[in-house]
Formats: C-alpha cells, structure tokens, sequence
C-alpha cells in the first residue's frame, strides 16, 4: 500500500497489540483474522475484515467500501520508514543508482529520513496502471485482468 501512495503501518507487534495500535493512532485495521475482526469491533476500532487473499481483489473491496476515496496522493511513502517521499530532479541522486536507471527512469523519489531514492520501475508502473484501472471502474467491479 505504501508504494501505491497509502499511509500505512505494520506494526510489529502481537495481534492482541493490534486493536489497542489502531485505536491509538486512528487507523483502520485490516485483517484477514475473524477472532481479531470481532475483538477489535468489540473495543470500539475501525476495523474492516478481509477474507480476499488476492491483492487486487482486496484494493478493488477497499475501493468499493470508500477506503481508498482522496488519500491516493500519486506519491509515495517509503516502505523503509513510512515518510513521504518528495520528487527529486535527477542530476541529486546522479551516482546513487545505476547508470541506467538513471537514463531510463522518468521519476526518482527520495525518503527525507532514511535518503533511501527510489525510481519508478516498470513493475511499479504496471502497478499502478493496474490501481488506476481498479479506482476508475465506476461500477467498482472486480474484473480486472492481469
Ligand atoms: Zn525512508
């Protein structure tokens, strides 16, 4: 979801830690788990129970559910750190990737915390193109190829 330009955690804590972690920072917990599901309800957490294991599928129910409405900002946030990545103009970051990278690439972030740079790759890109077609179906379907 970071890639993807969501604000995300995964806390590595135990899942009893969990509930009391979404209430504290006001985030919507999504889980797999129905025991942590009804123990988070429970308590009182925004909580959204997910038994799709396919990705796609899972950001197609979010998207469905209104999840997703105006928090996709079409950056990034580090997958390291979780800080939002600001755009940087190539010439920055010049030896700090491969040299092809640096030809081939389009866009180049970088993470202010961690300086960790990152690039646009073509699976990034399909990627997106795939969570673009997913946020512009109107009709909020789930068919949605490869
Ligand atoms: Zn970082």
């Amino acid at each position: 979801m970071r890639i993807l330009g969501f604000d995300s955690a995964y806390p590595d804590i135990p899942d009893n830690m969990l509930v009391e972690f979404s209430l504290k920072e006001g985030r919507l917990l999504v889980t797999g788990d129905t025991g942590l599901n009804t123990a988070a309800l429970k308590q009182g957490a925004a909580c959204l129970y997910l038994e799709e294991r396919d990705i796609r599928k899972q950001i197609s129910l979010l998207h469905a559910g209104g999840y997703l409405e105006g928090e996709a900002t079409g950056s990034s946030y580090c997958p390291l750190c979780n800080c939002f990545l600001r755009v940087t103009p190539g010439e920055e970051i010049k030896g700090r990737i491969p040299e092809y990278v640096f030809r081939t690439a389009a866009t180049f972030h970088v993470c202010p915390d961690c300086g960790h740079v990152y690039w646009e790759g073509t699976h990034i890109l399909g990627f997106r193109e795939l969570i673009d077609r997913i946020l512009n179906n109107k009709s909020g379907g789930t068919a949605v190829g490869p």
